[in-house]
């Protein structure tokens, strides 16, 4: 049984073919720059690299080069798209209106469509990719699998701003939370890993990477996470600001001459670990410049980790302690230096860091001594998974 799992966004077009069985991917690949000059499709088989450069004017010429990659004779992975029982779509945003993966039918793409004003550039991509599909499989079954319903479970004292009430009821405006797949494979798979009892465990999932977020799960479900109505919330990201004093908007708006909407293209794109740093949004950079003496290089991964901290810290009192936080994404899954200044920042909950585990890059691993209270782990998130498994669950049933 394959599952193809697609992940649009506005210009690009993720992939990955998974064999059920297995639960291993046969091929990944993506296509990028849809729509704009220099368009590519780069795909990946049994460790052969393959690229495929053409015009690829919108979405349904993505998925057809897709498919036509999947089925190529020589470089493909399947004789046939009968062998595709089903497609997993990753939405962005699924609002209060889908607390799990769903089958799609017009419904829950009017759904979809009506979430779109609070994740304006990837809904409709996300609506794009499955229309495409749909074209191009039309007796395939498509199933939608939303970054925001892990966190459906948080409480309303959880995800209710300070604000006018009426602004939940006529405009939504509440937390929803992302990187809701991602939190919920690295939870179960802490369980797993440590041989907790899911159902009963306390854990805080870190997801640190280009965009980051912290969840803290309760016996299997969410009850609060760090990203809001936007994914803008929370820590400070490679590019996003994450929390600050919403006075700043009107402040810097009359200083530096910027309406609302050009500031929060700021926040979203120029602020965080790069605002900070002026240099990079990415951790590897940074850690070069820091050791070459580059003092807001420092700061700047010093400003991450603290923020973490301060989640950590409060996570733990939502969930009345906790027994074991986890890493995953990028900076997570790899460096090693940023997780060693988080966790020596723990000592007050029992945690003692392991510095000879913690040398682990991209690999499963506790990185906790055998005697630290709370156990901390390294767990390679693996969203595209959750995303198969769920498409599975769900056609398996029709
Ligand atoms: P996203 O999916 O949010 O785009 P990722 O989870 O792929 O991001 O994380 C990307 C980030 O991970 C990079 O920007 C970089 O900062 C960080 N990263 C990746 N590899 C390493 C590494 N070996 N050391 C430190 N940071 C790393």
């Amino acid at each position: 049984m394959k599952v193809l799992v697609i992940n649009c966004g506005s210009s690009s077009l993720k992939f990955q073919l998974i064999d059920m069985q297995t639960e291993k991917t046969i091929v990944s690949g993506m296509c990028d720059r849809i729509g704009l000059e220099g368009s590519v499709l780069n795909y990946k088989k049994n460790g052969e690299k393959i690229e495929k450069k053409e015009a690829i004017p919108n979405h349904q010429k993505a998925v057809s080069m897709v498919l036509e990659a999947l089925t190529d004779k020589k470089h493909g992975a399947i004789s046939s798209l009968q062998e595709i029982v089903a497609v997993g779509h990753r939405v962005v945003h699924g609002g209060e209106y889908f607390k799990e993966s769903v089958l799609v039918d017009e419904n829950v793409i009017k759904h979809v469509e009506d979430c779109s004003a609070l994740a304006p550039l990837h809904n409709p991509a996300n609506i794009t990719g499955i229309r495409a599909c749909q074209k191009l499989m039309p007796d395939t079954p498509m199933v939608a699998v939303f970054d925001t319903a892990f966190h459906q479970t948080m409480p309303a004292k959880a995800f209710m701003y300070g604000v006018p009430h009426e602004w939940y009821e006529k405009h939504k405006v509440r937390r929803y939370g992302f990187h809701g797949t991602s939190h919920k494979f690295v939870s179960q798979r802490t369980a797993e890993f440590l041989g907790l009892d899911y159902h009963n465990s306390k854990i805080i999932t870190c997801h640190l990477g280009n965009g980051s977020s912290i969840a803290a799960i309760k016996n299997g479900k969410c009850i609060d996470t760090s990203m809001g109505l936007t994914p803008l919330e929370g820590l400070i990201m490679g590019t996003r600001s994450g929390d600050l004093d919403p006075a700043i908007l009107d402040y810097i708006a009359d200083r530096e001459g910027l309406n609302t909407k050009a500031i929060v293209n700021i926040l979203n794109k120029k602020s965080g670990v790069l605002g900070i740093s002026g240099l990079s949004s990415d951790f590897r950079d940074l850690l070069d410049a820091d050791l070459k003496g580059d003092d807001r290089a420092k700061l700047a991964r010093a400003a991450f980790a603290y923020r973490v901290v301060k989640y950590i810290g409060s996570y733990c009192a939502v969930l009345i302690g906790v027994d074991a936080i986890s890493f995953c994404a990028g900076v997570g899954e790899n460096a090693n230096f940023i997780r060693g200044m988080i966790v020596d920042h723990l000592e007050f909950l029992g945690v003692k860091l392991d510095t000879e585990a913690n040398k682990v890059c991209g690999k499963e691993a506790i990185i906790s001594t055998s005697d630290s209270k709370v156990k901390v782990c390294v767990i390679p998130t693996n969203e595209e998974l959750v995303i198969a498994r769920d498409t599975q669950a769900i056609v398996s049933q029709l």
